[in-house]
């Protein structure tokens, strides 16, 4: 009986052992591996994913930046009125002024348009009652180069040779990417009698623009006088330029 019994619960653990060794432990190994590597999988793709469009964003941002900060540095923040364009200072980088067209088809950067029309409108008096003529307004990078281009050609006509025709035609036309016509706050103007030009030189300030180019300054502008060009600054640059008869080389530097 005893004995029986012994082998009786032998038997039971022998079947137990079995049973234990029977449950598939390898295959929930191998299940649990596949979704680990699947969990791993998807944890991967989607990170790839998110760091792809972060990428994307990321240059986009870069991007957005890079635009906005020569808009502001052209445009905006850094005073538009008083970017600096002479022989050394190039217009500046993509600077795309929004133009509006004034009477004689020339146009302008917009945000000139009404002092420039006030001033013209008040000129009239000056100018035998008539409304002084814009004559040249903003310049693209091609007009200006067929504005040199013509110059040179003009003087390589009177016999000069090719070398000293450039020469002669950069005293009297700006380089491409030099001309403040370029950005659109400058104008040439043509009145019916000179009386125009002496009540431009001593009322433009008032409504923000300058004499660009006295003939005491030429050494420091390095354009010789031309009393039909104004450059608009707006009223505080210019009314200080007038008052203390500086050019905006001079004001500028002091700034
Ligand atoms: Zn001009």
């Amino acid at each position: 009986m005893n004995e029986n019994m012994k082998t009786d619960s032998k038997r039971k653990q022998y079947i137990r052992r079995q049973q234990r060794r029977i449950f598939p432990w390898k295959w929930v190994m191998i299940m649990m591996l596949l979704i680990v590597v699947c969990v791993a999988a998807i944890i991967l793709l989607t990170g790839t994913r998110t760091k792809t469009e972060m990428t994307s964003n990321h240059i986009q941002s870069v991007q957005v930046t890079e635009s906005q900060a020569i808009d502001e540095n052209a445009m905006n923040s850094m005073d538009w009125n008083l970017v600096l364009v002479n022989n050394e200072n190039a217009i500046p980088y993509n600077y795309e002024p929004e133009l509006v067209e004034v009477s004689g088809g020339e146009k302008v950067d917009g945000r000139i348009y009404d002092p420039l029309m006030e001033m013209l409108e008040d000129a009239k008096e000056a100018n035998l009652g008539q409304l002084p003529m814009v004559v040249s307004g903003h310049r693209t990078q091609e007009k200006q180069q067929k504005i040199m281009d013509d110059k040179i050609a003009e003087f390589r006509r009177e016999g000069n040779s090719k070398s000293e025709a450039e020469k002669l035609a950069k005293k009297w036309v700006a380089n491409p990417g030099y001309s403040e016509h370029q950005i659109g706050l400058a104008v040439d103007i043509n009145g019916a009698t000179y009386d125009l030009y002496f009540w431009l030189q001593e009322n433009c300030y008032k409504y923000g623009f300058i004499f660009r180019y006295p003939g005491d300054k030429a050494d420091i502008t390095g354009v010789a006088e031309e009393v039909w060009h104004y450059r608009y600054v707006g009223v505080e640059a210019a009314t200080e330029i007038h008052e203390r008869g500086i050019c905006l080389e001079e004001y500028l530097e002091e700034k």
